[in-house]
């Protein structure tokens, strides 16, 4: 309460001051001493504009808006750090007056008091009373509502929409700012004093959660019900600041974004007013190449790429009705465009809400999925997709027939059945997370179980990644090609050993018949030796004297055993050849010396007796070679033998070269040749050319002594051909490897 004498007292005091001094600067400083006087305030502080001091905050404000700045409950909680140092240094109250004489502020005067609720509504009244009689307008025309005071000092403080209070430790409002005001639609007035429960509906321990820290999410206590996110901190032991954002938009838009969310190709969007992009529906990624998380807080015009449709749509809204609907480009962060249809309109709020319609993209991605279900219903191989979860989403045909099932029931069960056993399971497993990373993985082999099969089905698969418009992992394509061929492969095998057993008996009797051959033969040469032993001995008279006539016949008898005997010689060595039970006896062969030998020798002298030449050349660089000469020499009697046999006129000749690991052995001779049919089967058992102009005897043989020479030369590792034309004569070859057959070495 202010005396009325204190006041005269400050009246003539500031009349004497006013009389003496006419400096405005002065007046300030002395009314500043004269109030704390008359007031009994602790402390004043007078401030003279237009001194280059620093002005602080709640001057400016004070001088700002040309209204004292009241606060009976200094607290260590101030948007105004001099308010803190104030309470910090003990003062209770404060009061920030500006002096404006005839409206133009020129100083500011702060009085601060010790206790709480030092000032009152009176003292503004007293003090504007005063100014008035000066001629100052002292426009400190205290406001009578504490809450609306506060409500501005909050407003000032952060300069912020959000609804905001302070409330003590019990939940009673103490403070709000002009936000929360109009939030709860009611006066200032009612709000101070009123338990925060009785504003929102909240329980009674919300305050204390609030004050660690908890968001509450809670409706308005009374009609209209709107719905706020309430939030705070301890300011002090008594106080807490908290502020209830107002969600109901929000709440109302998310709700109503909902049936974006399924949408493939339409997102929404909200613009504040001042186009930052501040909200996008879930399925933005879907629609538009962005994660909403990107696109938050981007400008609306860094997205769009036609400017002019920008602001065509911007002057639409912002017209009679209000709304927009046109065709404009959103530019990825990639630089790529996109076709969008925008459909727009004004908020409640002064924002905009979008619509963003995105039909390339959905056409593009319907194609996709169309062209993708074509190709898996088309394949030949069994495909089925799996989505990221391993849950079968589909199957082709293929796999219906596969599995023995159909893809409807297929769908939606685990793929993991699909397989027969655990390192299957693994494998392909193993082989999803690859693919996850790297997009493909190929030559799986897993065993599958069909239905109605005891047997695991062998399979080669594949696995491709599928990623969906957004870019992300939505399944897997697993291709499964039935390994029918490691069935087949089996029954090959299976075949093979059965033919192999077949071979094997054949073998067998075919070794029989060679053994019985051998033993026939041999066991007929001990009769023939016989024959011819007691025939010489006929033929010689030791069984008594002998007429011509009977001893022509003897040698007859003589010469068809030495045939007979050559024969089972021949049959013997084809038998013992094909029993394999010829054994080489290596040596190193001279082929010089070889033509020594007595059997080449008798040769050249039946040739030389049917009036043919004979010769036998070894190049100067044939060397010795590893080989049994008996054999060899038997191999060089045939042919030269037949040569004999076949030649009437002109003669026969031995050559031997050298051809690099090999000596080439040619018998040459000027014969009836060989027609080139019947060359190609000369060296098959038993084969006699049909002959022609020959003698009886000239022709007879027995069609193996080629075969025979053939075995010789191939046990050997050489080789033996013909070259002949009928009536010029044959040429027969075989080569012997120098070093001897490599068979024959490792023996
Ligand atoms: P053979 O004991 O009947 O002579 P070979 O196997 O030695 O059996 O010869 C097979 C056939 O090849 C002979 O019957 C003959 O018709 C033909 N032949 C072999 N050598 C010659 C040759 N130098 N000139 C013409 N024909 C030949």
């Amino acid at each position: 309460m202010v005396e009325n004498a204190a006041l005269n007292k400050l009246l003539l005091a500031l009349f004497d001051f006013d009389a003496r001094l006419q400096n405005p600067d002065d007046f300030v400083e002395r009314f500043g001493i004269e109030i704390k006087d008359t007031f009994g305030v602790d402390e004043t502080r007078a401030r003279v504009l237009g001194r280059k001091d620093g002005i602080t905050q709640v001057e400016e404000y004070a001088i700002n808006t040309n209204r004292p700045y009241v606060d009976n409950r200094l607290s260590g909680y101030s948007a105004f750090a001099e308010l803190i140092n104030y309470y910090n240094s003990g003062f209770k109250s404060c009061a920030v007056l500006p002096i404006a004489p005839g409206g133009k502020a020129i100083g500011i005067i702060t009085l601060l008091s010790k206790n709480e609720n030092s000032f009152s509504p009176e003292t503004s009244d007293a003090l504007s009373t005063v100014s008035n009689i000066f001629g100052y307008q002292l426009l400190a025309k205290m406001e009578k509502e504490k809450s609306t005071r506060l409500a501005k000092y909050f407003d000032a403080a952060f300069s912020s929409a959000v609804p905001q209070a302070l409330v003590d430790s019990s939940g009673i409002f103490v403070k709000v700012n002009k936000a929360m005001v109009m939030a709860l639609d009611k006066s200032s007035k009612s709000i101070v004093g009123m338990n925060i429960n009785s504003a929102f509906a909240i329980g009674p321990d919300a305050i204390e959660n609030i004050k660690k820290g908890a968001v509450i999410e809670a409706n308005s206590a009374v009609p209209p019900i709107r719905v706020f996110r309430i939030s705070g901190s301890e300011v002090s032991s008594s106080l807490v600041h908290i502020s209830a954002l107002d969600i109901t938009e929000l709440k109302m838009l998310i709700d109503q974004s909902k049936i974006f969310e399924h949408s493939k190709n339409e997102a929404l969007i909200t613009i504040d007013k001042n186009y930052n992009i501040k909200w996008a529906s879930a399925n933005i990624g879907k629609v538009l190449n962005y994660s909403s998380i990107d696109l938050l807080g981007k400008k609306f015009s860094e997205i769009i790429a036609n400017k002019s449709g920008l602001e065509e749509m911007v002057q639409a809204i912002n017209g009679a009705s209000g709304e927009y609907s046109g065709a404009n480009k959103i530019i990825f962060d990639n630089n790529i465009e996109v076709e969008v249809r925008i459909t727009a309109f004004r908020n409640s709020d002064g924002g905009i809400s979008c619509i963003l319609e995105n039909n390339s993209r959905y056409a593009y991605t319907k194609n996709m999925e169309n062209s993708l279900s074509e190709f898996v219903s088309l394949s030949g191989d069994a495909v089925i997709s799996i989505n990221e979860l391993g849950y079968i989403e589909s199957a082709n045909k293929s796999a219906e027939n596969l599995f023995h099932v159909k893809a409807s029931e297929l769908q939606g069960s685990a793929f993991s059945l699909l397989y027969s056993d655990a390192d299957s399971q693994n494998r392909i497993n193993g082989a999803l997370s690859i693919a996850r990373k790297e997009g493909f993985v190929g030559n799986i082999f897993a065993n599958l179980v069909a239905k109605g099969e005891e047997d695991p089905i062998p399979s080669e698969q594949s696995v491709r990644r599928v990623i969906d418009e957004n870019g992300k992992l939505s399944g897997y394509i697993i291709t499964i090609k039935e390994l029918a061929t490691k069935r087949r492969m089996e029954q090959l095998y299976e075949d093979n050993e059965k033919l192999a057993r077949n071979l094997k008996n054949a073998m067998s009797e075919s070794d029989l018949k060679t053994q019985f051959i051998y033993n026939i033969s041999h066991d007929l040469k001990t009769p023939i030796t016989n024959i011819k032993g007691f025939s010489k001995l006929m033929l010689g008279g030791s069984f008594g004297s002998v007429s011509d006539e009977q001893k022509e016949y003897l040698k007859i008898i003589l010469d068809e055993a030495d045939r007979l005997m050559q024969l089972i010689q021949q049959i013997l060595d084809v038998a013992k050849l094909s029993s394999g039970k010829i054994k080489l006896d290596l040596q190193q062969v001279n082929f010089t010396k070889l033509g020594e030998n007595p059997s080449i020798r008798s040769l050249a002298e039946v040739a030389r007796n049917k009036g043919l030449m004979f010769s036998w050349n070894v190049d100067y660089n044939v060397p010795e070679v590893l080989a049994d000469p008996n054999r060899i020499i038997q191999v060089l009697v045939n042919l030269i033998g037949n040569s004999i046999k076949f030649t009437e006129h002109g003669g026969i000749s031995v050559n031997v070269y050298r051809k690099g690991k090999n000596v080439r052995v040619m018998v040459k001779d000027t014969g009836i040749g060989i027609s080139k049919e019947d060359q190609k089967k000369l060296f098959k058992k038993f084969y006699q050319v049909q002959k022609k102009g020959l003698t009886k005897q000239e022709g007879a043989g027995t069609g193996l002594g080629l075969s025979i020479a053939k075995e010789i030369i191939a046990l050997h590792g050489g080789r033996i051909w013909v070259n002949s034309e009928p009536g010029k004569g044959s040429e027969f070859w075989f080569t012997v490897p120098i070093s001897g057959s490599k068979k024959n070495k490792k023996q």
